[in-house]
């Protein structure tokens, strides 16, 4: 039912991030974390984010204490970073084991999800609000599968593929959707659910190991790897009636493409755009004009964020988890070992190295 696990098999995490312990009383946790150093230009370097220490406070009433065991890289934290200010802890979120606590509704043992940055240990305050105001929450009961999941099909991305796609998309059986960055978290999700749905689906992704997976495991009927292929032919060929549904996360030429394919009152989600997430904020790439294939086809484009959605939030990952359970929904893992491999994981995903969700194993 599911898919395998994959390791990019990089250096193994030396464990040298346990809390320094004297006769089990904690007297020092030395926290590592990445901090903004520089704004990427370009292709991010290692040195923009360096990698400090950081001792944390003993608890106070109302505090936890979490340790990251996943944690998560994706692609909005590159445009996202200019957001915050220099000096500050690098964003993201991880699931965590809560190691100590003085807040009765956060036990030691727990599990949580937590939007506090590429960081081993935090201190979490009882108000604490979170990126995106989104508070740390304890992970639902995911009936026995990875706790890594929830940074991925049952967190953000599984909600941003599940209501980003139903809710702008308006998706109905018998039409055609094609899903770019396919392969990814989102795109492999979503074009899932559109086969739940009875839509003709197709991916478009950036090798053909990629195409294939979507393919032959995850049901797709077709994928085009545009790295090799024509697309605007090869779309031709895969959806002849012409394209209702376009759900986007690469934004560019392939976008191009696909709206001037599109049939009258076609739906688009614009999700991301990560074929410009690289480039100079003052000199982004110039790319088709869509204006017109928006006019004679009527169609309807709509850009959201998934924190749109937060009051739903766990609706989401409860049909998500229903849909894994009856085996409806499989799921991809791209894990890299090491907290010290946070950067390589986070390059890789901007290279396409990912096939599925891309996660940091601590
Ligand atoms: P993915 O797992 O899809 O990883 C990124 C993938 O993008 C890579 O594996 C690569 O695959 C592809 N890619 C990289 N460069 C290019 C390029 N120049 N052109 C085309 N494809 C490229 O990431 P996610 O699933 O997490 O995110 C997908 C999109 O969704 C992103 O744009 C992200 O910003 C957006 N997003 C938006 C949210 C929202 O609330 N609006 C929330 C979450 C994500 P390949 O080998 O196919 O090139």
């Amino acid at each position: 039912m599911m898919s395998s696990l994959f390791s990019r098999g990089q250096v193994l995490l030396t464990k040298s991030f346990q809390p320094t312990r004297i006769n089990s009383i904690r007297t020092m946790v030395i926290a590592k974390k990445y901090v903004i150093g520089k704004y990427f230009q370009g292709e991010p370097k290692r040195s923009d984010l360096p990698l400090v220490e950081e001792e944390l406070p003993p608890l106070k009433d109302g505090e936890y204490l979490i340790q990251a065991e996943y944690l998560s890289v994706d692609p909005y934290m590159r445009p996202y970073v200019y957001r915050v200010p220099l000096g500050r802890t690098m964003i993201g979120s991880q699931v965590a084991k809560i190691i100590e606590s003085k807040n009765p509704n956060f036990p030691v043992g727990q599990r949580v999800f937590a939007n506090i940055g590429w960081r081993t240990h935090t201190v979490i305050r009882e108000d604490a609000g979170g990126v995106f105001d989104q508070p740390p929450y304890v992970l639902p009961d995911f009936d026995g599968l990875p706790a890594s999941l929830g940074l991925g099909v049952l967190g953000m991305p599984g909600n941003t593929s599940y209501f980003g796609f139903l809710e702008i998309c308006q998706p109905k059986a018998g039409e055609t959707l094609v899903v770019s960055g396919a392969a990814g978290a989102v795109g492999s999700h979503v074009g899932q659910i559109g086969k739940i749905l009875g839509l003709n689906v197709i991916g478009i992704a950036g090798s053909d190991a990629k195409c294939k997976w979507l393919k032959e495991e995850l049901g797709f009927d077709h994928a085009i790897n545009y790295k090799t292929q024509n697309v605007a032919t090869a779309l031709r060929e895969a959806a002849p009636n012409k394209v209702d549904c376009y759900f986007d996360n690469v934004g560019g030429d392939i976008s191009g493409i696909v709206l001037n394919q599109m049939n009258v009152f076609g739906r688009i989600s614009v999700c991301g755009s990560i074929s410009s997430y690289n480039a100079d904020i003052n000199a982004m790439p110039k790319t088709a004009i869509i204006q017109p294939a928006l006019v004679f086809a009527q169609l309807k484009m709509e850009g959201f964020i998934v924190m749109r959605w937060k009051n739903r939030w766990m609706e989401g990952i409860e049909q998500n988890l229903k849909w894994i359970k009856e085996g409806k929904l499989k799921y991809r893992e791209t894990v890299t070992d090491g907290f010290e491999n946070m950067f390589d994981a986070f390059a890789g995903l901007l290279q396409g190295e990912n096939t599925g969700k891309a996660v940091v194993k601590v």
